[in-house]
């Protein structure tokens, strides 16, 4: 056993596939200080810059003064914080939807809706680009997995064809792709479901803060009503961390009942739900946040265009720069960093075969010229 691990990671080492942890002293800032190095981060999901507002700390600290550090157990054993429902309300209240429920991440999340929803008896119709967890999900609740070809409605269509006398069926989709920033087609995706009777389940976690006011892709497109379960994360343009489903009161309740990845853990402790509380307050106060950063993404997006680089489909804030080769890839952040840039070094199996990437966040914190810096530096990868 212990030979066969060994042998793995040094296959892993050999295909440019080995990951490590470099020692940083803070993350989600504006700023990476990596190796002695002060480097503009455009490798966080930190989307708007608000990990360190007055809105989410200061509620974050009052939390953690008033109930500790610890939430003690699952709430379903020792209930209910006071904390808890007033975000599950706030957050109800933004969605509009009858109810909410917060887990602890966006991975535990997807876990609990997809193995709570589908069991043996369900086809589950994924985009092949769907996040881990979504995945994960379909294969630990024993559904059959169905995945259809990116963004590829055609394709999803004769499946759904191909399973019409299933009667449980569900279509599950990451709202914006997390490695390509570009989007669902949701309203095909709402149009079949309804056609071909399946459940769905929107994967809004990089949409979260940025698109629809905040309130997501489905809320964009006017569809939000016609999406069974919306699911998102306050981890990522929402600074701070965990996440929440979505939907009318039924559903909710239904899988806080059946999802065991939010009944068998520990829920959040109290200085995370203050802070929730204060990035939606923030979110609240800041409606054009979202469109001010796509715009600064277009330019990005743009210039790369003109100069030739591979972007794939994006159009929002997740701009992939295709490189291809794993250790190509490598290089090109490691140019980037001398640069003073760090973006997001993306390998198989997170992407696939082929299609290695930098992924850059762009962030709104970013001003004019760190934007430019940031395309020319991009440039130069051209001539390296
Ligand atoms: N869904 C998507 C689309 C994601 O990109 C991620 C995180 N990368 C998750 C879910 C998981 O969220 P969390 O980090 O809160 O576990």
């Amino acid at each position: 056993m212990r030979e066969k691990l060994k042998h793995e990671l040094e296959k892993i080492k050999a295909e440019g596939l080995y990951r490590s942890l470099p020692d940083i002293d803070e993350g989600a800032g504006k700023y990476i200080i990596s190796g002695g190095k002060c480097l503009l981060n455009l490798a966080s999901n930190n989307y708007l810059g608000i990990s360190k507002k007055k809105e989410l700390v200061d509620e974050s600290a009052a939390a953690l003064k008033a109930f500790g550090c610890s939430s003690g157990a699952s709430r379903v054993v020792t209930g209910n914080f006071s904390l808890y429902n007033s975000l599950e309300k706030e957050m109800a209240d933004f969605k509009e939807t009858e109810s909410c429920l917060v887990l602890n991440t966006g991975f535990m999340a997807n876990l609990a809706v997809i193995t709570s929803l589908a069991g043996r008896h369900t086809a589950v119709f994924s985009d092949k680009l769907n996040h881990a967890s979504i995945i994960d999900g379909i294969k630990l609740s024993g559904a059959r997995h169905i995945r259809y070809r990116h963004n590829d409605m055609a394709h999803l269509a004769e499946l759904l064809e191909q399973y019409k006398d299933t009667e449980e069926k569900i279509i599950v989709t990451d709202s914006v792709f997390s490695m390509d920033g570009d989007r669902a087609d949701l309203a095909e995706i709402v149009r079949l479901a309804e056609k071909y009777g399946a459940l769905t389940v929107a994967d809004e976690a990089h949409a979260t803060g940025i698109l629809g006011g905040g309130r997501g892709l489905a809320r964009e497109l006017g569809l939000e009503k016609r999406i069974d379960v919306h699911m998102g994360t306050f981890s990522k343009a929402l600074g701070s961390f965990g996440a929440y489903i979505a939907g009318d009161a039924e559903i909710i309740d239904y899988i806080r009942n059946k999802g065991r990845a939010f009944i068998f853990t520990t829920s959040l402790p109290p200085a995370v739900i203050g802070a929730n509380l204060g990035a939606l307050k923030w979110l609240r106060d800041n409606p054009s946040c979202g469109h001010r950063l796509l715009e600064k993404a277009k330019t990005v997006r743009i210039a790369l265009n003109e100069a030739g680089f591979d972007t794939a489909d994006s159009s929002t804030q997740i701009i992939p720069v295709i490189i291809g080769d794993n250790f190509k890839v490598q290089q090109a952040g490691t140019l980037l960093e001398e640069a003073g840039i760090k973006a997001g070094v993306i390998r198989p199996p997170t992407v696939p075969d082929g299609t290695a990437r930098l992924r850059l966040s762009v962030r709104l914190d970013l001003n004019d010229e760190e934007v430019q810096h940031v395309i020319s530096s991009v440039r130069r990868l051209k001539n390296a």
